[in-house]
C-alpha cells in the first residue's frame, strides 16, 4: 500500500469540514431548484483543481399528483457531470446527490455541534458530507503519480430523495459505460456498509367519483373519499401476504366542504420488496385491487408509479465488498456490511449490472430528521478509505474488473 500518496489526506480535515458546513448551509431541498443548483456551483469550484470536464445536464421535470389530484409538473436542479481519463483501461463511475429531504420551509436549517465530536444539520451527513468525501478521494489519486490510471465520472444527481424519478435514465446511461460504481451515501454509525438492499416503488392513485349536495342529493353522488378508502384498506391488507414485501400508504388526501358528496380524493404510497419476483406479484395485487374499485358505479381509479428501484442482492457486488475489506485491513479499520430496507442510487447501478459499494460515504445517525449528525472524524477517515481503494483500483489488472461487453 502507498502510504506516501495519501499520508495528507487527515490534514485535510479542517478543509474538509468547513467545505461541509458550507454546502449545508445551502438548503437544497430536492424542490428548492435554486438552492440545489447552488451547491452543485460551489461543489464545482471546490472541485477545480480536480482538472475534470464538466457538464451541466437538464433533466425532465418531475410529475406530481397535487392534493387536488391533478398532475403537476415540477422542474428540478440541474444533474452535473465531472470527467476525467475517459481513455483510461478502468472506468469508475462515482455518484452523489445534491438534494436533501428538508425542503426551504422545514424548521431544521441550522448548523450546530452536538458536542466536540457530532455536527447537527441539514445534510451533513447525508451527504453532503460524503460528497467532501469522494472529492477529497479523487483529489488524492490526481495528486498522485497513479493519476489517468483509471478514468472516472462524478455524477450528481437533484433528485435521490425522491427516488431518483429523473435522473433513473441517466445514472443507467452513465453505469452503461462504467466497470464499477462508488456511491457516497452515509454508513451507520459505526461505519459498517449497507449490503444487500431492498427494492422500492413509489405510486400515486386518484379516485373520481360524482360531487352531489350531500343533503339535498346524497343518493346521486359518488363519494371518491370512500372509494379511496376502500383502495387502501385492500392495500394495507397485503402486508403479510409475501414475505419481504411491505406496504405503506403514506399520504392521503381528499374532499371539501363537508356538504359535498367528494368528487376526488387521492394517496400515495411506498412498497418495499426484497426479491426481484416480488414486483410481479405487487404489481398483480395491485391490478386486482383496481379492478375491485372499478366495478362500482360511477368511480375511476387511476394509478400511476413503479418500482423505480430494484432489489440489490449482494452476490454480483461482494467481490468489490471483500476488496474494500482488505484495503480496510490494512489501514487498521475492520470493515463490515449489513443488509438494508434503505434504498438509494446503487439500487439503479445495480439493475444496471453494475457492481457498486454504496455506503463509502462519513458516518452519522439520525438522517432524515432534525436530529442529523455528523462523526466530523469519518470525514478524513473515509476519504483515506476512498482513496486507498482508488489506489488499489489503480494498480490492480484492470482486465480483474473491467466489465464484460463495454
Ligand atoms: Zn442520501
Amino acid at each position: 500500500m502507498r502510504q506516501s500518496y495519501y499520508h495528507w489526506l487527515p490534514d485535510q480535515q479542517a478543509l474538509m469540514l468547513e467545505q461541509t458546513i458550507a454546502l449545508a448551509e445551502i438548503n437544497s431541498g430536492t424542490f428548492n431548484v435554486t438552492g440545489v443548483n447552488a451547491v452543485a456551483d460551489r461543489l464545482i469550484k471546490f472541485a477545480v483543481a480536480l482538472g475534470a470536464v464538466e457538464q451541466r445536464i437538464e433533466l425532465p421535470h418531475y410529475r406530481q399528483l397535487t392534493d387536488r389530484a391533478e398532475w403537476q409538473e415540477q422542474p428540478l436542479g440541474q444533474a452535473v457531470q465531472l470527467r476525467k481519463h475517459p481513455d483510461a483501461p478502468l472506468q469508475l463511475l462515482l455518484m452523489g446527490h445534491l438534494d436533501t429531504v428538508y425542503g426551504a420551509d422545514h424548521p431544521f436549517q441550522q448548523i450546530c455541534w452536538l458536542d466536540a465530536e457530532r455536527l447537527n444539520g441539514p445534510g451533513v451527513t447525508d451527504m453532503k458530507g460524503g460528497l467532501v468525501v469522494a472529492l477529497h478521494a479523487l483529489a488524492a489519486l490526481e495528486a498522485s503519480p497513479l493519476a489517468g490510471r483509471i478514468g472516472w465520472r462524478w455524477l450528481l444527481n437533484p433528485d435521490e430523495e425522491i427516488g431518483s424519478p429523473c435522473s433513473a435514465d441517466l445514472i443507467a446511461r452513465c453505469a452503461a459505460e462504467a466497470d464499477m460504481g462508488l456511491v457516497f451515501e452515509p454508513a451507520l454509525a459505526d461505519g459498517s456498509l449497507a449490503g444487500a438492499r431492498k427494492g422500492s416503488g413509489n405510486f400515486s392513485v386518484r379516485v373520481t367519483g360524482r360531487a352531489a349536495h350531500a343533503g339535498r342529493e346524497h343518493h346521486l353522488g359518488r363519494n371518491a373519499i370512500r372509494a379511496l378508502c376502500d383502495f387502501i384498506s385492500g392495500l394495507d391488507d397485503l402486508n403479510g401476504q409475501q414475505a419481504g414485501v411491505t406496504i405503506n400508504p403514506g399520504y392521503i388526501h381528499g374532499g371539501g366542504a363537508v356538504n359535498v358528496v367528494p368528487d376526488r380524493a387521492m394517496a400515495r404510497f411506498n412498497i418495499r420488496i426484497e426479491q426481484p419476483e416480488d414486483e410481479l406479484w405487487c404489481l398483480q395485487q395491485l391490478e386486482h385491487l383496481q379492478r375491485q374499485i372499478r366495478r362500482q358505479e360511477g368511480i375511476q381509479i387511476e394509478l400511476d408509479g413503479r418500482f423505480g428501484r430494484k432489489p440489490k442482492p449482494l452476490g454480483p457486488h461482494l467481490r468489490l465488498f471483500e476488496r474494500l475489506r482488505q484495503i480496510g485491513q490494512e489501514l487498521g479499520t475492520e470493515l463490515s456490511w449489513l443488509p438494508s430496507g434503505g434504498c438509494c442510487d446503487g439500487n439503479n447501478l445495480a439493475a444496471a449490472g453494475l457492481p457498486n459499494i454504496d455506503t463509502l460515504g462519513v458516518c452519522g445517525g439520525a438522517i432524515h430528521s432534525s436530529d442529523e449528525f455528523l462523526l466530523v472524524a469519518s470525514l478524513a477517515e473515509r476519504a483515506r478509505l476512498s482513496a486507498a481503494l482508488l489506489f488499489e483500483l489503480a494498480q490492480d489488472d484492470p482486465v480483474q474488473w473491467r466489465r464484460e461487453g463495454r
